[in-house]
């Protein structure tokens, strides 16, 4: 049968979505760090997701999205024995996932599912492991407990003060770092703008840190351009050279320009694609 069946399906939160799917080829050559590329349809976009999760005895890999585009919203309307059209991967080069003896994993919002399996790979390699996880509110804060599992501490922040710090989650990680937290290492996940104050703060505490990029995306190969990023003033793929970058070297400000290229392209077609639901829903 054509296509990669959907074998749960779940709302971690409003409008954030979590999905196993039945792709034995890919969860038996997963590694932390990787992604694959998701068609829901023939005629859907390529949309990147980071591998949260994957069993390779049982044949699934789990994918962790927010509905913020048409694509996303396609997605997340398809429920348990439907099949996505397409799902590419593993794609990217795995985590360098060794002792560094204290790591910090940082994470923002929808990509704090990205950061589990990274920072359970880094416990797993004899780290110690302190996460930093930050969203809006504490409702979409996801993950929290199975990001607590496999850290040795978890600090908690919302941007509106309802669970733990009220604030950035680079600020609580300033914080610490302020107050002699001393890690081997940073890694950092969510949006640019998040990614590049953490690397702004660890820059000025000496602290390496590696950030995994988000750009705009779509062969996944290395030929069509679409995620090219500026690294240490020379470009590179994200989708072949990454996702994996040392945040210090990373151009921030064009990445963050580059993201959003398309908003108001975006954001037209969403409009329309929520209005024709509409319709069809009120017929
Ligand atoms: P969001 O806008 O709700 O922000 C999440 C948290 O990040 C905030 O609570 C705050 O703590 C921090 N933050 C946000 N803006 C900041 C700023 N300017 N300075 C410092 N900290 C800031 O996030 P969201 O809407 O859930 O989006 C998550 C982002 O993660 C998306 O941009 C998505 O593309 C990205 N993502 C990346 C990956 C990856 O593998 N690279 C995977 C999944 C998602």
């Amino acid at each position: 049968m054509v296509g990669f069946e959907i074998i749960n399906r779940k709302n971690l939160a409003e409008g954030i979505v979590e999905m196993d799917v039945h792709a034995p080829r890919v969860a038996c050559s997963a590694r932390p760090g990787q992604f694959v590329i998701v068609m829901a349809c023939e005629e859907c976009e390529r949309i990147p997701l980071t591998l949260v999760d994957w069993s390779c005895r049982e044949g699934w890999i789990r994918l962790v999205f927010q509905e913020v585009g048409v694509s996303t919203y396609k997605l997340g309307m398809m429920d348990v024995g439907e099949r996505l059209y397409h799902v590419a991967g593993p794609i990217g080069n795995p985590t360098h996932i060794d002792k560094f003896g204290t790591v910090a994993i940082v994470a923002g919002g929808v990509a704090i599912a990205a950061a589990y399996p990274i920072a359970r790979a880094f416990k797993e390699a004899g780290n110690i492991v302190v996460s930093f996880i930050g969203a809006r509110n504490s409702r979409l804060l996801i993950y929290r407990d199975r990001i607590a599992k496999i850290s040795d501490e978890v600090h908690i922040s919302t941007d509106d003060g309802s669970e733990g710090f009220k604030g950035f989650v680079t600020q609580l990680l300033e914080k610490r770092l302020v107050d002699g937290f001393k890690p081997g290492l940073v890694w950092v996940v969510g949006p640019a703008p998040m990614m590049r104050s953490c690397s702004t703060v660890t820059k000025r505490f000496g602290v390496k840190t590696i950030a995994s990029l988000n750009p705009i995306m779509v062969c996944g190969m290395g030929m069509c351009g679409a995620c090219r990023v500026r690294i240490k003033n020379e470009i590179r793929f994200t989708c072949v050279d990454g996702p994996e970058f040392d945040a210090w070297d990373v151009d921030w400000d064009e990445l963050i320009q580059r993201l959003s290229a398309y908003r108001e392209e975006e954001s037209y077609a969403l409009k329309l694609f929520l209005e024709s639901r509409k319709t069809k829903v009120g017929r």
